[in-house]
């Protein structure tokens, strides 16, 4: 099928490359020509796993780029609308770049299309979608809108979009339905994971994909619901890590009993600093607002969001603990991004906790494996932050190291040499990325989230010394 997709960035690439991989034509238009220019060109404008390999495979064959809507439009059949929604003053998310695009769409349309939102928009969007290409002119019988919400993680998005846990199609008729059926069935029928070149399943993959079929405002408020039920888990265990941490237990052994009730499950049972990113903060907000629209004072979401930021807090509070005063203090940071294996920044607890460091007077040294040129521009040439090559580089002479993000390079590095590069061997780690066990053979002062503080093991610190020696 011919197929083409409004906006070119996490969502609406990844989308554009996995369609093509899977046997259409995809057309991915953007009105940021920088970008479109360096997709013609074969760079991928943002770090994701296996996305490079499709840009290989479908560029300039069945996939290709524009800046022009109408030239976008012009031989597709079904259109994807994958823009921003961000959130408002109040809250509420902004779907102005949605009726924009439709208001353009209704001028440019020469013949039936189906419009269908990817971006997550509150409940009901899929009905001014409607009224808007109607009020533009165009006829009833000469369009249909559905909603095909996005769940793709960063970092594993394009697995996730070729090997999705569901597949949400918002139909409120039949030729919608038929159409989208159409355009993923190579996923629902699981001949794409059987075809010779697939890209590799993860090992958890339910393979055929789960066709979910519903109404279009239960497919936005699946959307919407999800993200803001992984946020409250994710506030949860570290409300239960908090409690941890006051009474000398351990979240680690503490999920471990939790998520072994499969009622509960251990996915997103991780403590740390809190979420970010561009989805979860938002679309909390959004869905709140939802509920106050229609009466409905959902005020459990605020308390997952107190909660979240309260994480932040409470992460300065252990880097304080650890180090006492701050001002002058030089600290390695490692990882930048929202989370490991992103390039994303966009309200990325790192970002939000090394300004406050640099606030208090500390000179950072950080190190992220791909958001370091987007975090260089986060902050003024005048801060106190310099950026390194490695992440030994960024420990050199430091008094401490701070992990901000579960890169898994990091839990790959060298202990021993890292502990070589320290001023002192302090290590407080936001995303848990080490045992305690490790870190204490390997001679480290270590604060964690929700789990006891561990000194190092004096005996291991001494042989390797002598060995050293
Ligand atoms: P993004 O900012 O990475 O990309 C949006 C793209 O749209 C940009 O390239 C921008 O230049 C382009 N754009 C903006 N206005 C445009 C216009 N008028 N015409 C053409 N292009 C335009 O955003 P994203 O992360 O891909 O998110 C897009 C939507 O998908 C949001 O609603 C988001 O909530 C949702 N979503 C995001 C994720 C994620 O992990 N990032 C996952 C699921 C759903």
């Amino acid at each position: 099928m011919q197929v083409a997709i409004v906006g070119s960035g996490y969502v609406g690439l990844v989308a554009a490359a996995c369609l093509a991989e899977i046997g259409h034509t995809a057309v991915c238009i953007d009105n940021d020509a920088a970008k479109i220019a360096a997709l013609e060109r074969g760079d991928p404008p943002i770090h994701e796993e296996f996305l490079p390999v499709l840009l290989e495979r479908h560029r300039g064959k069945t996939l290709h780029f524009t800046t022009s809507l109408e030239e976008g439009i012009r031989k597709s059949a079904i259109i994807f609308i994958a823009v921003p929604t961000p959130p408002s003053e109040s809250g509420d998310a902004d779907v102005s770049v949605v009726e924009s695009v439709c208001q353009d769409i209704a001028r440019r349309m020469n013949g039936f299309r189906l419009v269908v939102v990817k971006s997550t928009v509150p409940a009901g969007t899929n009905n001014w979608i409607r009224r808007v290409l109607q009020r533009n002119g165009v006829q009833a019988h000469c369009f249909d809108a559905a909603s095909n919400p996005e769940f793709l993680r960063e970092g594993t998005a394009v697995t996730d979009f070729l090997y999705p846990d569901r597949i949400v199609l918002g139909c409120d008729c039949g030729r919608a339905a038929e159409m989208l059926k159409q355009v993923y069935q190579p996923l629902l029928d699981g001949s794409y994971a059987a075809s010779k070149n697939a890209i590799p399943a993860p090992d958890d993959a339910l393979v055929p994909a789960r066709l979910i079929l519903t109404s279009s405002a239960s497919a936005e408020l699946i959307k919407q619901g999800s993200n803001a039920f992984l946020a409250m888990k994710i506030s949860f265990i570290n409300a239960v890590a908090n409690i941890c941490e006051a009474t000398d237990a351990d979240i680690e052994e503490v999920v471990d009993g939790i998520g072994s009730d499969q009622r509960i499950g251990r996915k997103f049972l991780k403590p740390g600093i809190g979420y970010g990113g561009s989805c979860f903060p938002k679309d909390l907000l959004a869905f709140r607002a939802v509920a106050r629209d229609q009466g409905y004072d959902f005020r459990l979401l605020e308390e997952v969001k107190r909660i979240n930021e309260e994480q932040r807090r409470l992460f300065l509070r252990k880097v304080r603990g650890a180090l006492w005063t701050l001002k002058g203090k030089r600290l390695a940071v490692l990882g930048l991004a929202y989370k490991g294996g992103t390039d994303d920044i966009r309200e990325s607890p790192a970002i939000g906790i090394v300004q406050a460091l640099l606030r208090e007077g500390c000179e950072i040294v950080a190190y992220d494996p791909a958001a370091m040129k987007r975090a260089k521009a986060e902050f003024q040439p005048c801060c106190s932050i310099r950026f390194t090559e490695t992440a030994y580089e960024a420990a050199a002479d430091a008094d401490a190291l701070l992990v901000l993000a579960e890169w898994e390079e990091f839990a790959a590095l060298d202990l021993e040499r890292l502990r070589e590069q320290l001023k002192h061997p302090i290590v407080i780690d936001g995303r848990n990325v080490y045992s305690r066990e490790q870190m204490r053979k390997a001679g480290f002062c270590y604060f964690s989230v929700g789990r006891p503080e561990t000194q190092p093991d004096v005996r291991s610190a001494i042989q390797s010394s002598d060995a050293a020696a």
